[in-house]
């Protein structure tokens, strides 16, 4: 086996990952119809739904990495040739207009500039004159750094009968996600985010909404394995096999969850609010300026214009090869522009706040 090094992972995602769910993925691997691991799927469900804050019988972790739970949604909801309204002001944006587009949807693209956040009001105009079959969009952008106010979208949504998706890959755990509240049809996360688990699975929640529509496809959902009216009779009382969970990632996931409702969700989001603060004040106090708009920043994932005079890559690599920290690159527009740092779940703390500060004055220092 190659010698794995200890990181500190401060960029996009993974995150740290507690000792405690790394303990549980070492545990005995036992069979996907075993009545314990069917508890632990019933305790998965009833922990995931109070993370998403919602009441909605349809959630459950699809096996695969956040982009599943992307895929999951799509695929499911919509039928070729249906209608879509995406809004794109970044990477993850945009992939969901890909998966759209690939799931033989009609779709409309709207755009706001990179590192900026769109406003709800102008969304709500172009949603009541289009009337598309679903509207989505990111929560938490994960490669600009903004988050996205979404309250107010659902009721012009519902008002001629369209469903509301929302990724929350990288908001869940980290900032408030209220399913219910906000009136969200169907939302998917990531476990590699604030949740720190490791990659791995794509909680996946869908409203009574959103299912009806499930219920009333003309065709076949054409994934096999995304298919959620198969999937869903694995996770209900009837606990048809239909492929084999992976097993020991679901223990990391209840582990993790279970650090998660510990912690408690509203200390959790102080704890990120706090923790991006006081990175926030330590970067512009070395003149480091965020490359997401003022008041709209994305406290476990801040974007940030790569300090002055000093290189891009080689910056990020003294980072990680002599301090074995982690920090994103830029990515699509923000290419060689922007440094990603990560703030979440486990590893949103004052001593890796204070750890990167220094490290990045060093590699200030040594331009
Ligand atoms: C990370 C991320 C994804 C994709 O998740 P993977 O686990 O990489 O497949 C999707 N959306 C957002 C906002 C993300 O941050």
């Amino acid at each position: 086996m190659i010698d794995i090094p200890e990181r500190i992972l401060l960029g996009p995602g993974p995150s740290c990952i507690p000792q405690r769910v790394l303990a549980a993925l070492a545990k005995p691997t036992i069979g996907h119809l075993d009545p314990v691991f069917l508890r632990i799927m019933d305790d998965l469900r009833t922990k995931l739904r109070t993370v998403f804050q919602t009441t909605n019988e349809l959630t459950l972790a699809v096996s695969g990495t956040g982009s599943a739970g992307m895929e999951t949604v799509f695929v499911n909801l919509l039928e070729p040739g249906d209608t879509a309204m995406v809004a794109v002001a970044g990477v993850f944006g945009g992939r969901m207009v890909d998966v759209a587009r690939r799931c033989g949807g009609a779709v409309e693209a709207v755009e706001a500039p990179w590192g900026t956040a769109f406003d709800q009001d102008l969304l709500i105009e172009k949603i009541r004159a289009s009337k598309p079959a679903v509207f989505a969009i990111v929560h938490g952008e994960t490669s600009t750094g903004v988050l996205q106010p979404v309250d107010r979208i659902a009721e012009a949504v519902h008002a001629y009968g369209g469903l509301f998706i929302l990724d929350c890959v990288t908001s869940l755990a980290g900032v408030p996600v209220e399913i219910d509240r906000w009136g969200v049809d169907a939302a998917y996360s990531g476990t590699q985010k604030c949740l720190s688990c490791p990659p791995g699975l794509s909680p996946v929640s869908l409203s009574p909404r959103a299912v009806e529509r499930l219920d009333r496809r003309k065709g076949k959902v054409a994934s096999w394995y995304l298919d959620l009216t198969m999937v869903r009779q694995y996770w209900g009382q009837e606990r048809f096999y239909h492929h084999t969970a992976p097993i020991n990632m679901n223990y990391a996931l209840l582990e993790a969850l279970d650090i998660v409702l510990e912690e408690g969700l509203p200390a959790r989001f102080k704890r990120h609010a706090e923790m991006h603060a006081r990175l926030k004040a330590g970067l512009e106090s070395m003149g480091i300026r965020y490359v997401s708009q003022e008041g709209r920043h994305l406290p476990q994932l801040n974007a940030v214009a790569v300090p002055e005079g000093v290189d891009d890559a080689a910056g990020r690599r003294l980072l990680l090869n002599e301090f074995g920290i982690e920090i994103g690159a830029g990515l699509g527009a923000f290419k060689g522009k922007a440094w990603r740092i990560g703030l979440m779940g486990h590893g949103a703390t004052a001593r890796n706040v204070e750890l990167v500060l220094a490290e990045i004055r060093e590699a200030a220092r040594r331009r």
